[in-house]
């Protein structure tokens, strides 16, 4: 969605505010698509002393699967972004600004950006999940590890013995 912001680009403290809810299920985490429900990027662009400062906040629930025991699980995201805003960049190097295109921009570009940087690398369905077993795969969050001793080929024999 384009926001067009030119209306308060000259009126310090004039302001517009956004409520989206934007589809991110095609956003692709290592085989995985976790925003399946929808995301909420709720803020507004206000002229604060003549600079145009964006500040939102984007929330869904994540579907997700642990990294460890692959268990499904939901997990709230939220996210806070502040950026700047500006209709030409004095300092090239600065990346923290984002430049209008004729007075608006894309906040749907603007928040698919801040979603994917701060997604989480790892999922754990919880901080000390213990994973599965190598052996013989028995969730070890809940039950023991089912892997038979080696039994020492010797006392094998001598058992069939007995
Ligand atoms: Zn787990
Ligand atoms: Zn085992």
């Amino acid at each position: 969605m384009r926001l067009d912001v030119q209306s308060i680009i000259h009126t310090p403290g004039g302001g517009i505010e956004f409520n989206e809810e934007l589809d991110f299920s095609d956003v692709d985490f290592g085989g995985v698509y976790p925003a399946v429900r929808p995301v909420s990027v709720v803020g507004a662009v206000r002229n604060v002393a003549g600079m145009l400062s964006l500040t939102a906040d984007i929330d869904t629930v994540l579907a997700c699967v642990c990294d460890r025991c692959g268990a499904a699980f939901d997990k709230p995201f939220h996210l806070g972004v502040e950026r700047m805003l500006a209709t030409e960049l004095e300092d090239e190097e600065n990346d923290d600004i984002l430049l209008l295109d004729d007075g608006a921009f894309e906040l749907d570009e603007l928040a698919r950006e801040a979603f994917i940087l701060n997604m989480d690398t790892k999922t754990l369905c919880r901080e000390d999940c213990k994973g599965l077993c190598s052996g013989c795969g028995a969730n070890l969050n809940f039950e023991a590890c089912r892997c038979k001793k080696e039994i020492d080929p010797r006392w094998a024999a001598l058992q069939k013995l007995l």
